[in-house]
């Protein structure tokens, strides 16, 4: 009989599981709390195990096609020039600028093309209540549908509300860190470079190209003021407004820019849990292991998709499969986890006396993997070498769209 999955959450995650389960002759339904795709965000490394994950999905050469261009990761001072670069390099995992750069949303754009057809799309839905039977779960959606599935996903991200309905006791551990997502109007002079500018007070600009005629800046700021996440997109302009008031380089341009501009902002914070499921819900993606500011949850996502349908795919016990992609994943997570907090407050410093010593340090270096004893590389580069995708046998490709 043929096995259903409900899945909340259509960014990443979500379609990544819906493609690897369809190819496995599931049926698929997606619930997505917003009215439609989401775009918003910038560009998203995948490297190492998550590319592996996105090749054995048949999707490399479509996502590197969608590829932003970006050349290299240069840091800049206050009149814009270059206080050290470091280009896009061949290795997959070391290095600001991955070889397989692409936009979040692109990314998104082209898991649910492919899935389009075998999968059932709800935008503008969220599960409201589950019920778990044994042997199948009933969930209520917000449209009052009730709908019967062989097992629940939720991959709803990290600040997930599904997720409490199943394993309440998620640890948010925010790590100060937060970071605004612009998509802006291009200007003649933005060039292919991902262009980082920091200033006293533990905040940076940075400005990156697309590959759809815009630019992509994000605001990164650190403080001890929490909550911030919780608020509205207004009051949200209105801290970047005050934060960035004193700020040079194009900071006075990204503001001017805030009111139109497509926003997501993101107070970045890492999930901890005991388990990943309970019953025959599971979480997957951001909502089980976000795992903070360093870039990894785009190719973990990808990779916990692909272990998870695996291993549904190789026991049929829906338990004893969930028990195991929890084992595989485990180890991953913890090593994408573990972000020390000097490695953030290097990259973000607090004094113009620290900012100088970045500079300087930055400025004095070949490649940023020697920087800082490593720690920009902790920042920008994924234990990837640690990942081993485990082997199962490749399900029947899905037609594209
Ligand atoms: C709009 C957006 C922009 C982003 N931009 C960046 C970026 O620029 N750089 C970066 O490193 N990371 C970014 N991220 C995070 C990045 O996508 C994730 O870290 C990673 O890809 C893992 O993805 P995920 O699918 O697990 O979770 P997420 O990407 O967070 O996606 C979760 C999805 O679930 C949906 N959702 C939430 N609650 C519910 C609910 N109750 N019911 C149904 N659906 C729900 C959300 O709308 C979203 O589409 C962004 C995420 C989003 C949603």
């Amino acid at each position: 009989m043929t096995r259903h999955a409900l899945i909340s959450g259509a960014s990443i995650a979500g379609p990544a599981l819906a493609h690897q389960l369809a190819a496995r002759g599931w049926r698929t339904t997606v619930v997505e709390r917003a009215p439609q795709r989401r775009d918003e965000g910038q560009n998203i490394d995948v490297r190492g195990a998550g590319r592996e994950a996105l090749r054995r999905m048949g999707l490399e050469e479509a996502v590197l096609a969608a590829g932003t261009g970006e050349v290299g990761l240069r840091f800049v001072d206050d009149d814009g020039a270059a206080v050290a670069e470091f280009p896009a390099g061949e290795n997959d995992t070391a290095g600001g600028t991955a070889e397989m750069e692409v936009l979040r949303g692109e990314l998104s754009r082209i898991l649910l093309e492919r899935t389009a057809e075998a999968t059932d799309y709800r935008f503008g839905t969220q599960i409201r209540d589950l019920a778990d039977h044994g042997d199948h779960v009933t969930a209520t959606l917000s449209d009052g549908e009730v709908v019967d599935a062989d097992l629940v996903v939720v991959a709803e991200g990290t600040r997930s509300r599904t997720r409490d309905l199943v394993l309440p006791d998620a640890e948010v551990r925010d790590v100060g860190l937060q970071v605004a997502y612009l998509t802006i109007p291009r200007t003649p002079d933005d060039d292919r470079w991902w262009r980082w500018h920091s200033a006293p007070g533990s905040r940076s600009t940075s400005l990156r190209p697309d590959n759809l005629g815009t630019t992509r800046a994000m605001l990164a700021f650190l403080t001890d003021v929490r909550g911030l996440g919780e608020l509205d997109r207004d009051a949200h302009v209105t801290v970047l407004r005050r934060t960035y008031a004193d700020v040079g380089w194009q900071a006075p341009r990204v503001l001017a820019a805030l009111d139109d501009a497509p926003m997501y902002f993101d107070a970045v914070a890492q999930i901890r849990l005991p388990r990943w499921s309970a019953g025959r819900t599971v979480l997957l993606g951001d909502a089980a292991w976000a795992t903070g500011p360093f870039g990894l949850g785009t190719s973990l996502a990808l990779v916990g998709a692909y272990v998870l349908a695996g291993e549904l795919d190789a026991q049929r016990d829906v338990g004893a499969a969930l028990a195991r992609y929890e084992e595989r994943m485990r180890p991953f997570v913890a090593e994408a986890q573990d972000v020390k907090p000097a490695a953030l407050r290097a990259m973000n410093p607090r004094s113009s006396t620290g900012l100088a010593v970045q500079r300087t340090v930055l400025g004095a270096v070949g490649s940023l993997a020697s920087v800082f004893g490593g720690l920009v590389e902790k920042l920008t580069g994924p234990p990837s070498e640690a990942i081993e995708l485990p082997d199962y046998p490749a399900p029947a490709p899905l037609a594209a769209t």
